[in-house]
């Protein structure tokens, strides 16, 4: 009997014992493919000996002093790795343990931010509904899943509002453009400011491609230097939350590369540890760390574990396989052969509504009808079943939180680690094809309209 608690008191989880590239063996001996490295965190498969050495170097050397009295060499190497070029303006990085504690400093750091420019006021953040930014109170607030908030109110709900995703599948109008969809998106943001009251914002908040809530939902084209401009007329700054499509996952390192544009901070965590060691951290824009020094001097923020030597050392090595390995390439390549494999496989699929996604970040969309877009709806639980199928027969993917709120249609993500061989990459699409087929044809025949 299991004495932790577990997500569900009602099954626990099998017990994993060792992992190795995109293999997982548990307790009894079977082996899974980890087509999503967990939820978008395993960049390099597990077990990667590179890293794994570069831990034991590290703990051997030192392994932890306070984030308040020392830095270290780990995490001065990994910020110069990150922020030395100076990437769209970021030349600053602060590390913590996860992507909930990533968002939170952001969130708090933004408010400093205007608090030194003599702008206190600047309280408020505008974020997305159907979002998720993690699981510590403001972290949640500035999500807009309902059912991860319900539980947890009253939030901070003063401090946080909600405008329209960027998801085009289900919210592009019939014949509208997808320049005229990305206009009315950046026309309710500056809406929003309006109503706010634009000098009482601090920031936009958004993920570049939606991953868990969404399902790999990339902006239409123009989204970010529309909302970039919004940000900029009235000064509010722009936070990116890379914590699941960061890290090279999309085949760039940033995915706001692709997007002709730069946040002024941005968070990061699963892909940049590699989950080889919790580790979250922010990029900052210069203009922000030049407030502070300029200004009180310190960040009024910290915690037990920032920029840990071993996390840092494992998120150092990680870059540097990332680097020299060319996996950014292989990422390109790999998610094509992806999506070209859903494609063919689930692409006429009854069932499938939209297979959509960046790199190795594909998600497909599960309806009751392709043409009305129908959902299954949540009390099917459509997700959950075509990932205990597809674990069935051999192969974890991630279910997402589409159906969570109750809104929107089923879909299940695939993040399959930089290293998976064009073998593993063919299997992931036929396991997900088996396993939707499977699910699809066991529903009730009203159901499958
Ligand atoms: N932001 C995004 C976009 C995420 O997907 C997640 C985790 N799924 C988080 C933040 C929170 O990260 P963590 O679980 O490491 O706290």
């Amino acid at each position: 009997m299991t004495r932790i608690l577990h997500r569900s008191s009602r099954s626990a989880p099998p017990v994993a014992v060792s992992a190795q590239g995109p293999w997982i063996t548990q307790a009894d001996g079977r082996r899974l493919l980890d087509a999503c490295g967990g939820a978008a965190v395993s960049c390099l498969g597990h077990g990667h000996p590179r890293v794994v050495e570069a831990i034991r170097r590290q703990v051997g050397q030192l392994d932890y002093v306070h984030s308040g009295s020392f830095s270290n060499e780990a995490a001065e190497e990994l910020a110069e790795v990150l922020v030395g070029h100076e990437p769209g303006g970021l030349t600053g990085a602060y590390f913590v343990s996860s992507g909930s504690e990533a968002m939170e400093a952001a969130l708090k750091l933004a408010r400093q931010f205007f608090l030194e420019h003599g702008q206190p006021q600047r309280q408020r953040f505008i974020a997305r509904r159907q979002s998720y930014h993690g699981n510590t109170l403001g972290a949640l607030a500035a999500g807009g899943n309902a059912l991860r908030r319900e539980p947890y109110a009253p939030l901070l709900a003063d401090a946080f509002s909600h405008v329209s995703p960027a998801y085009a599948y289900r919210n592009r109008r019939d014949g509208e453009s997808e320049a005229d969809y990305t206009t009315r998106l950046a026309a309710e943001l500056e809406a929003e400011f309006q109503r706010l009251g634009p000098d009482t914002v601090a920031a936009f908040i958004a993920e570049p491609v939606v991953g868990a809530t969404l399902g790999c939902a990339p902006a239409p084209a123009g989204y970010f230097r529309a909302v970039r401009e919004v940000c900029d007329r009235h000064g509010a700054l722009l936070i990116l939350d890379e914590v699941m499509c960061g890290m090279g996952r999309t085949g760039t390192l940033h995915a706001w590369e692709q997007e002709g544009i730069a946040p002024d901070i941005q968070t990061v965590a699963k892909g940049l540890g590699g989950g080889f060691q919790p580790i979250g951290g922010l990029l900052i824009a210069g203009r922000i760390l030049d407030a502070i020094r300029d200004g009180s001097g310190s960040f009024k923020h910290g915690h037990t574990y920032g920029a840990h030597p071993i996390a840092c050392a494992a998120a150092l090595e990680v870059q540097r396989v990332i680097q020299e390995e060319a996996l950014l390439v292989q990422v390109q390549s790999m998610g094509e052969r992806l999506r070209q494999g859903l494609e063919a496989r689930l692409g006429q699929h009854p069932h499938v509504g939209d297979i959509r996604g960046r790199g190795l970040f594909q998600a497909v969309e599960l309806v009751a009808d392709r043409d009305s877009k129908a959902c299954f709806g949540p009390a099917l639980q459509v997700n959950l079943r075509i990932r205990d199928a597809a674990l069935k027969a051999g192969m974890l993917c991630y279910p997402g939180t589409g159906t969570a709120d109750g809104l929107h249609g089923d879909h299940v993500l695939l993040a399959p680690p930089y290293i998976a061989s064009p073998a593993e990459i063919d299997l992931i699409v036929e396991s997900l094809a088996t396993a939707v087929e499977a699910v699809t044809a066991s529903l009730p025949r009203e159901v499958r309209a």
